[in-house]
Formats: C-alpha cells, structure tokens, sequence
C-alpha cells in the first residue's frame, strides 16, 4: 500500500502563518505576549523542548522567558513563583516544563497556575472544559495530534479511532476531542486485552505510550491513518558497529508504513505541531485577556 506520508513541519508551518497574522494585530493594540518557562532540575529533554520552544517564539515575535530552578527548590517556594506570575499583567503566559522532581506535587502547581495563562492546556479546569466542547485552550499535544489526523481529510464523524494511551494529558483529551467530533472512540491501556485486535479493526489509530515498537504494521488495517505520539530515545548500531542514539516513535514505522494509509513520521510529525499548537494558544490566551479587559473596562464606564 502507497502511504502518504503526514508532514508535520509543513503542518506547523500554516499553523504558524496563522498566529503570526493575529500575533501583529495583538502587538498592534500594544498586547505583548510573553511566555515564561518554569524549568526545574536539570532534564536534558527538557533542555531541548526549551530550546525549540524559545527558537519557534524568536521567530514569530513571542517574548519567551526561562527561569531555571535547582532540582532542591521547595513546592512553596515554586507556588510563591506562579502567584506572582499570575498577578503580572506582563506575564500572558506560564509553561510548567515536565518533568519536575518527585518532590514537587505535579498536579498542585499545574493546577496553581491561572486557567487563562494556562498555555499548555494542563490545568484541571481547561482539560474538564472539553468535556464541555470548549477546547480553545486544550492540551497541546491532543490539539497536535486531533488536527493531524483531520489533515488526512478523513471525515472524523463515525470515523472508528482507537486511542492507545489513556494519560490526562494526552490520551484522555484525544479521545474526549474525537467523541466531540463525532468519531466513534476506543481507548486502549494497560488493561486493555488483545490490543491488536482493537488496533485492526480502526480507521484511525493513535498512540501515547512510550514503548518503542508497540504498533506494529500487522495490527494495522490497511489504509488506516497512523498518528504516533511517542517519543523514545533508543540505541542502535550504526556504521563501524558504532552505538547511536536516535529518536523513535511507538510504532514501528518500518513496517506500518507498508500498510498505513496515512502515516505520521518521529521526529517530525506530531512534536512540531504541539510547538505550533503552544504558540497558538499563547495567542488564544492574549485574545481572551484582552478581551476581558475590554469588558471590565465597559462595566466601570457604564
Ligand atoms: P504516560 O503518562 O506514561 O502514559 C502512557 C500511557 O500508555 C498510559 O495510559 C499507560 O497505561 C499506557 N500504556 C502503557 N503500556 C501500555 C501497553 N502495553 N499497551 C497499551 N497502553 C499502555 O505518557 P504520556 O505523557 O501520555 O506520553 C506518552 C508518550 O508520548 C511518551 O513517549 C511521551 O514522550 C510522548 N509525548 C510526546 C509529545 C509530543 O509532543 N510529541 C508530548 C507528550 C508526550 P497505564 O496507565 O494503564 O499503565
């Protein structure tokens, strides 16, 4: 089977183009967006996300901040820093980098940080509001994943897509996004039994896991469009017996692309689209400020 091959920088690319236009009107207005990036510990992933993530701001004008904590910093001393953040009227958006030491309670500083400078879709209210169709803020790499499989211009409504992976950050949201879409969902975990047979029967498969090789291309129906999440660093051997690092989805892309319709390649599929994704909400988010303002803004005249 002839598959294409879903090019996710030329994705993220007309994503950009978009937020650029309404990044201009914002700047225009004297609305200036800035991001700030909560590192803590030092993740050599981590490291790179930042980097991407500050090069693609640089590019279409976001202010991008980083502010680097040691891996001992208290939960007190991280929850004092994002009430700060959120009383800054300078501040328009707060990224949390994962991960964060054990010593922290992960979801109490998500949740710490204001749902309207939410930008990563990770805060309680903004994942529970896709329950109620309203995904302006959601997770960004859902949002990657959800916009990807749309661009294959499969029609989403009866659509069978099978999940695999049910995180709150990732799989959850998918499948919440999808059934908003009228698709028919399926969501695979640990204790899903006989995965494969779920994975043949779907028009659509996606998968958060974190296991490399786990979709392979006999557990895919023929012509079914692939959109893999998975990011995992692993080892092979290279020229001269030389050991290389290289980074791999959870599907095994050898053998799935023989049978995909529709498939997305790691790296470059869904991660610079979540790049894309953040940006746009970085956006939303100022829209929504500035909005609100406006309105407050109303009422005292009134
Ligand atoms: P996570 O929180 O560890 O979740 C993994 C999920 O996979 C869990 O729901 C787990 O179920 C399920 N799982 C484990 N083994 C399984 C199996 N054999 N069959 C079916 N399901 C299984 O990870 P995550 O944050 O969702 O991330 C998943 C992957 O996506 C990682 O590789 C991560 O690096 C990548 N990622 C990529 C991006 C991007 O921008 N491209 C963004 C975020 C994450 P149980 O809980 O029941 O064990």
């Amino acid at each position: 089977m002839e598959h294409n091959l879903i090019d996710g920088r030329e994705k993220a690319r007309i994503i950009l183009e978009d937020v650029e236009t309404r990044l201009r009107a914002l700047l225009e207005l004297g609305w200036n967006p800035r991001l700030v990036s909560l590192n803590i510990g030092d993740d050599r992933a981590t490291e790179l996300y930042v980097r991407n993530q500050k090069r693609t701001c640089d590019k279409v004008g976001i202010t991008y901040e980083t502010r680097n904590y040691d891996s001992r910093v208290t939960e007190s001393e991280v929850l004092a820093t994002i009430q700060a953040l959120n009383a800054d009227p300078r501040v328009t958006g707060i990224i949390l980098q994962r991960p964060i030491p054990r010593t922290l309670d992960l979801r109490k500083i998500q949740n710490a940080i204001h749902p309207s400078k939410d930008v990563e879709g990770m805060n309680a209210q903004n994942i529970g509001s896709i329950v109620y169709g309203d995904f302006d803020l959601g997770p960004c790499t859902s949002l990657a994943a959800v916009h990807l499989l749309r661009s294959t211009g499969l029609n989403l409504e009866g659509l069978e897509v099978v999940m695999v992976g049910h995180s709150e950050i990732v799989g959850k949201p998918i499948a919440l996004l999808l059934v908003e879409a009228l698709a028919t969902v399926t969501l695979c975990h640990h204790g899903t039994r006989n995965l494969n047979i779920h994975t043949r029967r779907a028009d659509a498969v996606i998968v958060a896991v974190g296991k490399p090789g786990l979709i392979t291309g006999d557990m895919i129906k023929p012509g079914a469009a692939v959109i893999d999440i998975g990011i995992n660093q692993v080892e092979v051997s290279g020229p001269h017996g030389k050991v290389e690092t290289r980074v791999v989805g959870d599907v095994d892309f050898e053998s799935a692309c023989r049978v995909a319709g529709w498939i997305t390649p790691v790296p470059g599929g869904v991660g610079p689209v979540t790049v894309a994704m953040l940006l746009n909400n970085t956006v939303v988010a100022v829209e929504r400020q500035k909005k609100r303002y406006e309105e407050n803004v109303r009422q005292d005249i009134q």
